[in-house]
């Protein structure tokens, strides 16, 4: 049974569990021309028999779950943005990425080599905001949007009108800067400017799938941006006292308290470290001693 969606010569690939971590959504995109799979998800390993010929993979970043599926398709060129192009070139390349260290990263290191086939591509090519895939019919236009990772990319497809915006997955977990190449700023910044594309589709890797229309993707992205103001203020209730930055990391803001993810420890310092810095930069934290925080 599948649950795949076409919207002209776009079809949306439904990854196993609506596109669940570790699976997720695929788009297959066929010109006239030339077909383009864009973020290969491991839910495609088991339909690799009926899938088309690629000409190329577009990936929106380098992340393992968007990568799973590009060993799938050697003869294909690979194409992400230049700013996550290493992450695709070695492994410690992808590695760097995440940022994660000692027992951590070696136990990520692996996950990615056999869970999600990471296959490193030295010859993989980099593209640039503005950057169009013309296939014939149809064309894919890159809109760099940085913040998830330094090379995230949302990719508007025309003229279906399908915007695709990657791991800006409007899902109730809500924006991901937990790795060493993310930014939180970047990641508002980004949000801003999706807001302002007006697509008739929006899709998602994970969980969303295919939305119809911008008052659905409104809503949704209202929801998802709204998850970085709660876990702000859920940080500033927590230094009513002062605490230092690894009572934060253990406390969880980003993860649920007691969910078994191995590398929850320096996801939550990195990203509620960015929240304590632009509170102490704008006064409403203050270190009342070397390494302690307190809310003003
Ligand atoms: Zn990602």
């Amino acid at each position: 049974m599948t649950t795949d969606r076409t919207i002209g010569r776009v079809t949306v690939l439904t990854g196993a569990q609506h596109g669940k971590y570790p699976d997720g959504n695929s788009l297959l995109v066929a010109g006239t021309e030339e077909t383009v799979v864009i973020d290969p998800s491991l839910s495609l390993l088991a339909r690799r028999a009926t899938l088309p010929p690629v000409d190329r993979v577009v990936n929106s970043h380098c992340h393992e779950d968007h990568v799973a599926g590009n060993h799938l398709f050697p003869d294909a060129s690979w194409h992400l943005h230049a700013l996550d192009l290493p992450g695709m070139h070695s492994l410690d390349g992808i590695m760097r990425i995440y940022g994660f260290e000692g027992e951590v990263d070696a136990a990520f290191r692996k996950v990615v080599v056999d869970k999600f086939h990471f296959t490193p591509r030295p010859d993989a090519s980099a593209y640039r905001d503005g950057d169009v895939f013309d296939l014939g019919g149809t064309r894919i236009r890159v809109l760099h949007a940085p913040g998830h990772t330094r090379g995230h990319c949302v990719l508007y497809v025309e003229p279906e009108g399908v915007l695709y915006l990657g791991d800006i997955d409007l899902s109730s977990f809500g924006p991901y800067y937990g790795d060493a190449w993310s930014s939180l700023v970047d990641f508002e910044r980004t949000l801003a400017l999706v807001r302002d594309v007006e697509a008739r589709w929006y899709a998602t890797f994970h969980h969303i799938g295919l939305l119809d229309g911008r008052a659905a993707f409104l809503e949704r992205l209202d929801r998802f941006a709204a998850v970085i103001a709660s876990r702000e203020s859920r940080l500033l209730e927590f230094l009513g006292v002062p605490r230092t930055m690894d009572e934060v990391a253990a406390h969880r803001f980003v993860y649920r308290p007691g969910d078994p993810v191995p590398y929850a420890e320096p996801v939550e310092r990195r990203s509620m470290g960015q929240h304590v810095e632009r509170l102490v930069a704008a006064g409403r934290v203050r270190e009342v001693e070397p390494g302690r925080y307190l809310a003003a």
